[in-house]
């Protein structure tokens, strides 16, 4: 046991009761919650429709506990108990080349790691989804994803990840700085690839038929300095109940895409609200800061990377005893999130910060009423807590929650007077 196995140990301790504390807490203060509708959304939503949704979270945290320990479990088993090590003496037993070998490693371990999460996937899916109407996924239909991703997955991360131990041993002590430039490149051209050649593979897309609904969005683009790049409605009801709409698109032009679920529980002015907000997280640049977050935050792990993977005690101390450059790819895989998680809230009150920006935008632009309303029509068909915990919410909500984010759009944008 050397300084690195206790500080893992630390963290992988801590990070882990944090988050068990929080889902537990959010956990009771709903359920605390549940007899009463509160009092700003009396008569607005009914009782069993309050209920629905506090069972429903408590239903979710419970999984999110099971899903911590589960995979608290799992990242021993694979560093301190040795399942990378001996994942890794198979590949070396080949006596294929070093990149062969490595690509070998890492790809084999991130499918086992996919396997390992499947059966709790599959309860998620089926029973408790299934239980609250939301799944509307066939098994078949869930087979058949899992395959398209296996092979997508194949085809699209065996190159990157060859080019990165490919650069790891050839191109010497930068090497992690030419890693990042790579996958950044290959990040932005998976951003442009996805809307059009991935997304269909898994959905179809029709462009939306409805001309006044059409009109409407069209109008609202040009009115916030922005143009259409095809609006399409995506067949979402096929695996889910929950409704959402993006945007995708570098520049001025805009994809807009619909879920159908989205389009049938809203009323065309709702829609323009919803779609305004979006445009708002544009307007105020969120997407183009938070690529630069990523991007940034790329930077320092792969520049972190850097640096273990030429320390020795990083692979001993984590229970790898044959270190190599892919070893040393997983293990920080494996290990990075129970140190970054800590950094949740912070990005999290970020993510909150912009929500009411792109509200405020929203409301300027369309009848904040609208928006107001088509918020409590998705929370209450995404079923979302009116009534989560502070703590929790502080900690991982990217959204404010719903009273939160009504109240602030109520008092910053309230309704004419008649007179
Ligand atoms: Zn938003």
């Amino acid at each position: 046991m050397n300084g690195f196995t206790l500080v893992f140990l630390i963290f992988l301790l801590l990070t882990s009761a944090i988050q068990l504390w929080l889902a537990g807490r959010q956990r009771a203060t709903v359920l605390r919650h549940r007899p009463q509708v509160p009092d700003d959304f009396r008569g607005k939503i009914e009782l069993a429709v309050h209920q629905k949704a506090a069972d429903y979270t408590a239903a979710k945290m419970r999984l999110e506990q099971i899903d911590l320990v589960i995979g608290a479990l799992l990242v021993l088993a694979w560093t301190l108990a040795g399942g990378l090590d001996a994942l890794s003496g198979l590949w070396t037993k080949g006596g294929w080349g070093e990149i062969l070998t490595g690509s070998g490693i890492v790809i084999s371990a991130l499918f086992i790691m996919a396997l390992l999460d499947t059966p709790m996937d599959l309860y998620r899916t089926f029973v408790v989804e299934a239980r609250f109407g939301f799944n509307h996924t066939t098994l078949a239909l869930y087979v058949s994803d899992a395959l398209k991703q296996a092979v997508l997955f194949l085809i699209i991360g065996t190159p990157i990840i060859a080019l990165l131990l490919w650069l790891v041993t050839h191109a010497g002590t930068w090497w992690w700085l030419y890693g990042w430039l790579a996958w950044t490149a290959f990040t932005l051209i998976m951003l442009w690839l996805y809307p059009t050649v991935i997304a269909p593979l898994f959905n179809r897309f029709i462009p939306l038929e409805d001309d006044a609904l059409r009109k409407r969005i069209v109008g609202l683009l040009q009115r916030c300095g922005f143009s259409s790049d095809g609006i399409f409605v995506m067949d979402g009801s096929k695996r889910s109940q929950h409704g959402n709409a993006y945007f995708t698109g570098f520049g001025g032009s805009k994809r807009i895409v619909f879920f159908d679920t989205l389009l049938k529980s809203l009323r065309p002015d709702e829609i323009e609200a919803v779609l305004a907000h979006e445009l708002g997280h544009f307007k105020h640049g969120h997407v183009r800061k938070r690529f630069i977050l990523a991007t940034l935050t790329s930077l320092a792990a792969f520049a972190l990377l850097g640096i273990l993977i030429d320390t020795p005690r990083f692979y001993s101390g984590l229970g790898v005893q044959h270190p190599s450059y892919a070893t040393a790819m997983v293990l920080f895989l494996l290990v990075m999130p129970y140190f970054s998680a800590l950094l949740k809230p912070i990005t999290s009150y970020w993510m909150r910060k912009h929500e009411f920006e792109a509200d405020d935008y929203a409301a300027s632009q369309t009848d904040a009423r609208n928006l107001i309303h088509a918020l409590v029509v998705l929370y209450e068909e995404n079923a979302s807590s009116l009534t989560p915990d502070s703590l929790y919410s502080a900690f991982h909500d990217s959204h404010p929650p719903a009273p939160i984010r009504i109240a602030h759009l109520a008092a910053a944008h309230p309704a004419p007077s008649r007179t």
